[in-house]
């Protein structure tokens, strides 16, 4: 009897939530500035010079970046003055950069220059000291999660809407596998609940999703038309299928080691694949872990928008929110106005930036 009653709360969910999704992709459609519009959204060669040509970069491997420039593609090396440049940022390039090549051959060129960046999504790398652009000029992230296998961690949901924000990307929230709900302990399926309910009302938009059923996947569809986005999340919640599914690629998909052990596909590096009716999208296999670049801990509460406007009531003004007497936030949680998923993420990713090595690995 319990069981049924949940498929039918289950059921309505899904219903209100369609009708949630469909009117926020219709106030994505509406916004009439994309990412991938950028030679025409006003980003001009900085040098307006004849011999360079204007691309965009798809994907980086050992050889060098695979630029496309009107359908072309050309592997480019970096001019000697960029790889000079001192930076804090590992990888001066990045997929989805706008850059200025000279073309050295019919298929080789060099790259001088690198367009400004609207957008990026960054991660620390793996020393710990610097940034790793995943990938610049975005639109969407879409923050992949799944139940059950593997289990969901909201932490890692709040890991990406913070870099997200700092990158300036929309962030969309995908929760994939939703047909193990029906076998799920009662555990997950309360975890699930808890989640909806602690993550809705921030006003991203959260879609339930199956690439097995085929449920919730026009509404992801819909969000990302003609938009470019990057998938990511752990490995194993269903980036490569979610991407099939909205797409009809052919990715490979299962295991990370059965995907990246054989074939001509031996890098486990994001990559810019144009989509059929316009836009692009990104694929991050194999990041293993996920750490904020550059979070200071007086920073966190800031992207914690459902907990902040409390924050400004505590007594101390430097509260962090733990442990401090008359701290609003913990009022606040104590009194059921903040979700306890979301003040424990927030204890995470302060713990974390108090730490300061950024290595945070998901296992
Ligand atoms: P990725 O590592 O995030 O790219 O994940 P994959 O797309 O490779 O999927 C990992 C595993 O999850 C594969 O075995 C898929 O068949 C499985 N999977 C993907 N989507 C679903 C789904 O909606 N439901 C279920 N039950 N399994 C799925
Ligand atoms: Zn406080």
């Amino acid at each position: 009897m319990k069981h049924y009653d949940e498929e039918e709360d289950f059921h309505a969910r899904d219903r209100k939530q369609f009708r949630k999704e469909r009117k926020l992709a219709q106030s994505t459609d509406r916004s009439k500035f994309k990412k991938t519009d950028l030679p025409s959204a006003g980003i001009k060669p900085i040098l307006a010079q004849d011999h360079l040509h204007f691309g965009r970069v798809l994907s980086i491997s050992g050889e060098g970046s695979w630029v496309d420039c009107e359908g072309k593609l050309y592997l480019c090396s970096l001019k000697g003055l960029l790889k000079k440049e001192k930076s804090l940022t590992k990888n001066l390039i990045a997929v989805g950069d706008i850059v200025h090549f000279e073309i050295l051959s019919e298929k080789a060129g060099a790259i001088v220059q690198v367009s400004p960046r609207l957008s990026h999504l960054s991660r620390t790398d793996i020393s710990g000291r610097k940034e790793q652009l995943i990938a610049v000029n975005v639109d969407i992230a879409v923050i992949s999660v799944s139940l059950v296998e593997p289990p969901l961690k909201p932490s890692l949901v709040d890991r990406y809407l913070i870099a997200a924000e700092k990158g300036n990307l929309h962030p969309v929230i995908v929760i994939n596998k939703v047909d193990l709900l029906e076998t799920a302990s009662e555990e997950e399926k309360e975890l699930y609940r808890d989640f909806l309910s602690a993550y809705e009302p921030l006003g991203y938009p959260v879609l339930s999703v199956s690439t097995a059923t085929g449920v919730g996947i026009e509404s992801l569809k819909s969000l990302l038309q003609n938009k470019t986005s990057v998938f990511s999340g752990q490995s194993g919640v269903g980036k490569s299928s979610l991407l099939n599914a909205c797409f009809g690629l052919t990715l490979k998909t299962g295991e990370l080691t059965q995907k990246t052990a054989k074939g001509a596909h031996t890098t486990t590096m994001a990559e810019l694949i144009a989509l059929p009716g316009g836009g692009y999208c990104v694929d991050t296999p194999g990041i293993r872990s996920f750490g904020i670049w550059s979070l200071k801990k007086e920073e966190v509460i800031t992207h914690f928008h459902d907990m902040a406007a409390f924050g400004e009531n505590c007594k101390f003004p430097d509260c962090m929110h733990i442990s401090e007497p008359s701290c609003a936030v913990i009022q606040a949680l104590e009194e059921g106005k903040i979700a306890p998923l979301r003040y424990e993420s927030y204890q995470t990713l302060l713990n974390e930036s108090m730490s300061g090595d950024g290595k945070t690995s998901w296992g």
